[in-house]
């Protein structure tokens, strides 16, 4: 496994060329776009890195997955998905028309911005504090990684640039999806997207989802396996952006990616992959986490379908 993940590694990293770091949060632009790097862990006890594994980076959309989990052991899923739909969509990641045209007046999935807005609305605690304390709880548990925490410039430069996303934000409000404070949400939002992580966090959590819910690592149930079902099969449909039919297509393993250049995928039953590569591709996915998830899925043979 180590001598393929290098190998694989070593002739994607050209790849990192052919796509451009996130400059609509500003911070983000600071990245360096030649990193690349995967982080495998087995559900039988292995863990490997290649490339760039132990570099941070924040998650963005990657976190939308966590919040989710919490939003749905707060709440169960039939009240989460009373506000939110489980729809893939073709637009793109921060799209407003969606919210007005379809009826009922709900964000299409939790994967898309407007949907992850809702989801963290809906996870207990009555201020951005306590919700954002929860998620950062949760995270390092299931990471293993107690030193988990938040990147407070990225956290600064996308708070003073989220315009879209107050949109978004202050428009759900009109229609009765978030209810409360909506700077205050949003802002529990905006911190979660900046929680920073390495390969080997990501792939922690995916390893979770793989085993159904467990911990691989100690035996320990975090959700139930309904949820992580659940979880898995909106990462199917919703989880690259506007790019999840041709990832399904390509790659066939539940992921999600997010801005700072990360991917997170979780072959159910077999293994959690992390991959980061900051350069993105027109549709906000890493380009060449793209090539390298791809040049993985045939080598091992991990499409689900
Ligand atoms: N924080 C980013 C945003 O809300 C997350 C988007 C992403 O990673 O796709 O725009």
């Amino acid at each position: 496994m180590q001598i393929l993940l290098s190998s694989i590694i070593n002739h994607n990293r050209k790849y990192t060329e052919l796509g451009e770091v996130a400059t609509y949060i500003p911070e983000l632009s600071k990245a360096n776009k030649n990193h690349l790097g995967i982080y495998v862990v087995t559900l039988d006890g292995e863990e490997y890195g290649e490339g760039d594994f132990d570099v941070k980076f924040t998650m963005q959309s990657i976190s939308k997955v966590v919040t989710l989990m919490l939003a749905l052991l707060d709440n169960g899923p039939e009240k989460v998905f009373e506000k939110i739909d489980m729809e893939p969509t073709a637009d793109t990641f921060n799209s407003i028309s969606s919210l007005e045209t379809r009826n009922p007046q709900k964000p299409l999935n939790p994967m898309i911005n407007s949907g992850a807005i809702a989801a963290t609305s809906l996870i207990y605690g009555e201020s951005c504090d306590k919700k954002i304390e929860r998620i950062l709880k949760f995270t390092r548990k299931i990471t293993g990684n107690k030193e988990i925490g938040i990147n407070y410039d990225v956290f600064r430069s996308e708070k003073e640039t989220g315009h879209r996303n107050r949109a978004l934000a202050y428009y759900m409000r009109s229609t009765g999806v978030l209810t409360g404070d909506v700077e205050d949400i949003l802002d529990a939002y905006f911190m979660q997207c900046s929680i920073e992580v390495t390969c080997k966090d990501i792939a922690r959590i995916a390893a979770m989802l793989a085993n159904n819910g467990i911990l691989p690592w100690s035996g320990e149930r975090i959700i139930p396996a309904q949820y992580a079902r659940i979880v898995k099969t909106i990462m199917v449909t919703c989880g690259m952006y506007d790019e999840s039919g041709e990832f399904a297509v390509k790659v066939g393993i539940p992921g999600k990616s997010g801005v700072g250049g990360g991917i997170m995928a979780a072959v159910p039953n077999r293994m959690g992959i992390g991959v980061f590569g900051p350069a993105l591709n027109k549709k906000g996915n890493s380009v060449a986490g793209l090539k390298v998830l791809e040049e993985l899925s045939r080598e091992l043979d991990l499409s689900i379908f």
